[in-house]
């Protein structure tokens, strides 16, 4: 693994802006051998090559952070918060150039990075900075004993995260595991790679030491599976589908290293004939959002019988006014979905539908008007509760729809699949929905609203959806291991 020298080649020029995209390894940029091409899913053109790491880079990268982990995990807390707000106003510095990038890289709406995720990357800095300074130490005495609980650093964290929205999800997981004086690898997705290159720009230059934040590009097969094996690592964060999730558990079990799962979610929309209607079609039209890649989407509208053709018709004229286009256009509602393989992946899913009897009253296929990556908002009916694009995960601009006459049979399909990630109520009644939200199996709850998010709230999934949950001083929970000290009295008897 040949090492370059600490100045950053710039290896790419994405939307005018520079990106070094070798690994980052202890304050240095690593190039490996080999190296895969990053395409942009806007026009299918090649932004960058990136270094493509394995084994060797994921052992450079574990043995960097734990190299670096005595000396960040001793950091006075305060510094270490300062350091964390310093990184924060690189990003915000930095902002308009991350949303250029990450549109350009993953084809969401520049509008939604310039506006919401970016600023959110800065406050999941801000957040938990703050956050770890507030962490309480419980005290407490057992017959004239003392008891002290600490939150003490674990050791080096491996954080994986997917493409669907890239340094929002990498923040939120790097930035709890620093504060809690941890040092991390991130391996972001290979659909999606190039802001997770220019955080290290903004860590080193904004004074991280080197090594407590190493970023390792590649393959999931190749530098993410070397990654969640390694033996010395004392943490794995993963954000991504089931099927890796179950590889990276295996993977972990063997050395015993706990492990965070946030997986993939088919979340229902629940809208009884109580509902603000307009409210219940506005929530449920904004599904569509990141082109459907949300993994908290609630893509299974199911609506109370009585309302079922009004809502319908309500929806469609509401569809249609969506404006597709280039990311890049703030008049877009709707960019191209992120790669070949998951647009044929989403139009597999509508195609098996709609030759099971699924029928589309809303889209039903690519937009071959616009071409490229981009498919239609769609919305199917006369779907089964037991068939595949009821159960499983989409992620794409895809929607069903399935009525129901009662609350219990709302609650029912609802909680109708493997999995439990979130849930969006739409009823007129309080009642209602203390009684309906009781019931579901949902690690979130949206009633009459949608994505309204809070660092202090936990986040996770039930079920396939995932295990543990982060956020708040949960985040904490997960990235610390909790000590209790129990001290004798002074001049006591020795043991209690
Ligand atoms: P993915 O599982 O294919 O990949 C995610 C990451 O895992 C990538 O970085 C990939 O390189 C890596 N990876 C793949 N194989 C690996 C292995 N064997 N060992 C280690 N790492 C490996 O997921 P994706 O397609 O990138 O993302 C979409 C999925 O993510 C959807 O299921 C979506 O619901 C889920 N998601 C969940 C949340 C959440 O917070 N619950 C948020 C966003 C996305």
């Amino acid at each position: 693994m040949p090492e370059q020298p600490r100045t950053a080649a710039v290896t790419a020029v994405v939307a005018g802006v520079p990106v070094d995209t070798r690994h980052w390894i202890g304050g240095r940029r690593v190039a490996s051998a080999g190296t895969f091409t990053d395409r942009s899913p806007i026009d299918g053109r090649a932004l960058a090559e990136v270094s493509r790491g394995g084994a060797a880079e994921a052992g450079a990268a574990v043995a960097a952070a734990a190299a670096a982990f005595p000396g960040w995990a001793a950091t006075p807390r305060a510094e270490r918060a300062r350091l964390l707000h310093a990184v924060a106003d690189g990003v915000q510095q930095r902002l308009e150039e991350l949303a250029q990038v990450e549109t350009a890289d993953n084809g969401a709406l520049l509008r939604s990075h310039r506006r919401g995720v970016m600023p959110r990357v800065a406050h999941n800095f801000r957040f938990f900075a703050d956050r770890l300074l507030t962490l309480d130490h419980e005290d407490f005495e057992t017959r004239g004993h003392s008891n002290h609980v600490s939150w003490d650093p674990a050791g080096p964290c491996v954080l994986i995260t997917p493409w669907n929205a890239p340094l929002m999800l990498a923040s939120w997981k790097v930035a709890p595991a620093l504060a809690a004086g941890n040092t991390v690898v991130l391996k972001p997705a290979e659909w999606s790679p190039l802001t997770a290159s220019l955080l290290a720009d903004i860590a080193a230059e904004a004074g991280l030491p080197d090594g407590v934040l190493n970023v390792v590009q590649g393959l999931g097969d190749e530098a993410g599976a070397a990654l969640v094996s390694h033996p010395d690592v004392r943490r794995i964060s993963f954000t991504g589908s089931v099927p890796t999730a179950r590889r990276i558990a295996g993977a972990a079990a063997a050395n015993l290293t706990p492990v965070s799962l946030e997986l993939g979610g088919k979340s229902p929309l629940l809208v009884f004939a109580d509902a603000d209607l307009d409210l219940a079609v506005d929530l449920a039209v904004e599904q569509y959002d990141n082109a459907g890649q949300v993994c908290l989407a609630g893509t299974r509208l199911l609506v109370e019988s009585s309302i079922a053709e009004e809502f319908l018709r309500r929806f469609a004229v509401r569809a249609a006014a969506l404006t597709p286009g280039d990311p890049r256009d703030e008049a877009t509602d709707l960019g191209p979905t992120v790669h070949r393989r998951q647009l044929d992946r989403i139009d597999g899913f509508v195609r098996r539908a709609l030759d099971a009897g699924a029928r589309a009253v809303v889209g039903g296929g690519p937009d071959e008007d616009l071409g490229g990556l981009h498919y239609r908002p769609t919305l199917l009916t006369d779907v089964a509760q037991d068939s595949e694009i009821v159960q499983e995960e989409v992620f794409g601009p895809v929607l069903t729809l399935q009525t129901f006459d009662t609350e219990d049979e709302a609650v029912e399909l609802a909680n109708g699949t493997r999995f439990g990630l979130a849930a969006v109520l739409a009823t007129g009644d309080p009642e209602r929905a203390d009684r309906v939200t009781a019931r579901l199996v949902a690690g979130t709850v949206w009633v009459n609203c949608f994505f309204v998010r809070d660092l202090r709230a936990p986040f996770g999934g039930s079920r396939h959806s995932g295990i543990g949950r982060e956020g708040g001083s949960w985040s904490f929970d997960f990235y610390c291991d909790l000590k209790n000290t129990v001290t004798a009295p002074k001049g006591g008897p020795g043991h209690g």
